[in-house]
């Protein structure tokens, strides 16, 4: 026998492999008791408030302004008066300055950042740190690019700002959304107000603390925090030139009513039910993995997720039982601990809406996995969950869940996965597993989607437009698309209104 089999045979084999808690310190983090509304580039005190909690175990973690009409009508005044006091016609360069600035101090800080965007959305450090931050500061680096280049973008069109932008974003990336409206609205010259969703409002707080360390004059970018109610008043309002929202369907139908006749503009980023489209000849793992991907990550709590699952029928039974080989490996506990991969559910409303789905597809007949894990007992929490034996007609096939559920059904030919992928009256996203280009490309151009990912799924990149079709919405976010709707060109309507 070997010395190094002797040695083996001494040691203590584990009979199982776990995780250490790998937590990141929150120390990191200095919140403030109470939050105001970020109005002129000063605090201003609210009337009204209300708690954000830590959905990981609903600690309280700060009172936070609940904006009224009166508040938005300050907003919208200090936004007017910056925009006419020179942001508006500040040149290019220098509104670049400032842009690069943003984006160096938000690498700066991106710990302090990442660890509070776990803490108040209940996402995992793991995707807050590798995938909201670094894309947060990639659009204010990118549209920081763009700010005096606006006449090589759009030659022969004088592109000139729209004025004041009233923007409504979601709980389910808030800075990077902040990113996503803020970054291309200031390098066109325009001024914002912001209003956070009501859920997790605390990174857009923080991010006020960079803009004053960034010097950004006053009043270029306010931030108002409350629930709808806010949101309406901001939509309501006479100054605002234009209004850019993300958020459910129903929502932005409501907004889209209220603003048909008006001179505002609009662009509605809002609700999607990817198909992810899996066909026999693909890397199996590999889709696996995507399919991992496009529906547990963030929770599900994605705009674009490929929640529902077109798997060709040859390799029905092999991938079905690798993803539930694969769901088993799952981690889901602790956003704050770096081991993590699917967190918290964002609230007691999302979580009783993912509850009732869940419920309805039970009822319907549909099957349902969940690996075994244990739930903390304390917040909100679900497990991830696989529906195999779903018809189109059921619910869960049919609506935006917003959460760790995927719906799996089957074709037979690519002309069925494509007539089964567009039946939906979403029309944000897609993805195509596959070996062959030529079948990409086929698919690409027949699915109705916005985003059409091939052999992966939920990549972003700030060059890229972003946007749907049908009930998910119109306009595009990210690159040089993303600068039109912040654009008045004298001679065209950007978007519709
Ligand atoms: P909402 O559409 O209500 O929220 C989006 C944003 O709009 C929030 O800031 C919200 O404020 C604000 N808002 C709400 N009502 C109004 C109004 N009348 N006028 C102007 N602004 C308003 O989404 P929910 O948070 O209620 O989520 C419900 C469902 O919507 C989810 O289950 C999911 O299916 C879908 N959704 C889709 C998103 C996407 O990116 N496509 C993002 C979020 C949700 P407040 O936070 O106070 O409600």
């Amino acid at each position: 026998m070997s010395e190094l089999d002797e040695r083996g045979g001494d040691l203590a084999v584990p009979d199982g492999w776990t995780y250490a808690p790998a937590p990141e310190s929150r120390d990191v983090v200095r919140l403030r008791e109470r939050y105001g509304h970020f109005v002129g580039g000063e605090w201003l005190e609210p009337s009204e408030t209300y708690e954000t909690l830590a959905p990981r175990d609903e600690e309280r973690l700060a009172v936070v302004g609940q904006g009224t009409e009166a508040d938005v009508d300050r907003a919208v005044g200090a936004a007017r008066a910056a925009y006419a006091d020179g942001w508006s016609a500040l040149p290019g360069p220098e509104r670049a300055k400032y842009l690069f600035r943003i984006a160096r101090i938000l690498q700066e800080r991106a710990r302090e950042f990442a660890v509070l965007e776990s803490l108040n959305g209940g996402k995992p450090i793991k995707e807050s740190r590798d995938v909201d931050l670094p894309l947060a500061a990639a659009h204010f680096f990118y549209y920081a690019g763009w700010a005096d280049k606006l006449e090589y973008a759009f030659p022969n069109r004088r592109p000139q700002p729209v004025g004041v932008a009233g923007q409504i974003i979601p709980w389910n990336f808030p800075l990077l959304m902040l990113a996503w409206k803020v970054a291309p609205a200031l390098a066109c010259g325009n001024t914002v107000v912001l209003k956070p969703a009501e859920t997790t409002p605390l990174t857009a707080l923080l991010f006020c603390d960079v803009l004053r360390q960034a010097e950004l004059p006053p009043g270029v970018v306010n931030i108002v925090t409350g629930d709808g109610r806010t949101g309406a008043a901001l939509v309501e309002h006479d100054g605002v030139d234009k209004i850019a929202f993300t958020g459910s369907t129903e929502v932005g139908k409501a907004i889209q009513r209220r603003l048909a006749g008006s001179d505002k503009r609009l662009t509605l980023e809002l609700g999607g039910k990817a198909a992810n489209v899996v066909f026999d000849d693909c890397a199996l793992d590999q889709a696996v993995e995507g399919i991992v991907n496009g529906i547990y990550f963030n929770q599900g709590h994605v705009c674009c997720a490929g929640s529902r699952l077109l798997v060709q029928e040859s390799i029905y039974e092999p991938l079905v039982e690798k993803l539930k080989r694969r769901l088993e490996t799952l981690r889901v506990g602790d956003p704050l601990d770096k081991n993590t991969d699917v967190g918290a559910i964002n609230s007691r409303a999302q979580l009783e809406r993912i509850e009732e789905l869940v419920a309805s597809g039970r009822e319907e007949g549909a099957e349902i996995y969940q690996p075994p894990c244990t739930l903390p007992e304390q917040g909100y929490w679900f497990a991830p969950t696989v529906f195999t034996n779903v018809a189109q007609s059921y619910r869960i096939a049919q609506e935006e869940i917003f959460g760790p559920v995927l719906s799996v059904l089957t074709f037979r030919t690519p002309d069925e996965a494509v007539e089964k992928a567009n039946n939906t009256p979403y029309g944000l996203s897609a993805g195509i597993w596959t070996e062959k280009g030529s079948r990409i490309l086929w698919m690409a151009q027949r699915l109705r989607a916005g985003v059409v990912w091939a052999n992966t799924f939920n990549r972003f990149d700030p060059t890229s437009p972003f946007g749907g079709y049908k009930e998910s919405g119109f306009g595009r976010e990210g690159g040089l698309h993303g600068l039109e709707p912040y654009l008045d060109f004298g001679d065209s309507e950007a978007f519709g209104g």
